[in-house]
């Protein structure tokens, strides 16, 4: 390969080593597992939320029914106190607090019907809940395991390309090397143009006939008089 072919491939392989690294450093699914991961801890909220209205809820309904227990046996007994006395008077008081018992009961039966009823709303959003959890879990597996599979896989690319790049380094004339370097640094990551007709690649400028005329007549490896850059006329050596 002649220096001007190898600082070519040299600027290639420069090029594809920076598209490797900014592909590495916005893999999309690091954005798409950050994502995830904020809608998992706000669907985990909304999971504590529900847990916690079904445990007031049950404690409640759990209050209720004891009051309901209570009320029957305090009926019972009344009742065996109006059975047993022969005093019209208190019976007829008796048989009055027991309607009142009686209503209390009614009224948290109903409430009791209430509270069943938000409960078995409140369980099946759980379930819905828990559901989605599961779902937004196997993502965020899958995302991770396509990171590490894609992000290895650039990873391993970059060694392979910089390993080449030492190599096609090491055959260029250390003169050439540096100046190629100082405009890769100076000129946003493209060290060498190519002309191209009357073209310099680099800075996409047209050459002035005679200063194409000069760099035909000249070495493999020019100057582009328009951006100063290393200019690769020819990439086989015209002997
Ligand atoms: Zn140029």
């Amino acid at each position: 390969m002649t220096q001007a072919a190898s600082l070519l491939k040299l600027q290639d392989l420069d090029l594809e080593i920076l598209r490797s690294k900014k592909r590495l450093q916005e893999l999309p699914e690091k954005g798409e597992i950050l994502a995830v991961r904020a809608k998992i801890r706000d669907v985990t909220e909304l999971h504590r939320k529900a847990d916690s209205l079904v445990h007031k809820l049950t404690s409640d309904l759990k209050a209720h029914q004891d009051e309901i227990t209570m009320l029957t046996e305090k009926i019972a007994v009344e009742q065996a106190k109006v059975a047993a006395t022969t005093d019209h008077r208190a019976a007829v008081s008796i048989t009055r607090e027991m309607d009142g018992l009686r209503r209390r009961q009614d009224k948290l039966e109903m409430e009791s019907l209430q509270l069943m009823e938000r409960i078995d709303k409140a369980t099946a959003q759980i379930a819905k809940i828990d559901e989605a959890l599961t779902q937004l879990a196997e993502k965020d597996a899958t995302l991770v395991k396509r990171y590490k599979q894609v992000g290895g896989q650039l990873q391993t690319d970059i060694a392979g390309l910089e390993a080449e790049r030492t190599e096609v380094a090491a055959s260029l004339i250390v003169e050439t090397l540096t100046r190629y370097e100082q405009s890769r640094e100076n000129k946003g990551g493209v060290g060498v143009g190519k002309l191209e007709g009357d073209q310099c690649s680099a800075c996409r400028m047209t050459l002035p006939v005679e200063r194409v005329l000069e760099l035909d007549a000249g070495p493999d490896i020019g100057v582009c008089p328009q951006c100063r850059r290393l200019i690769v006329v020819r990439t086989e050596s015209s002997e």
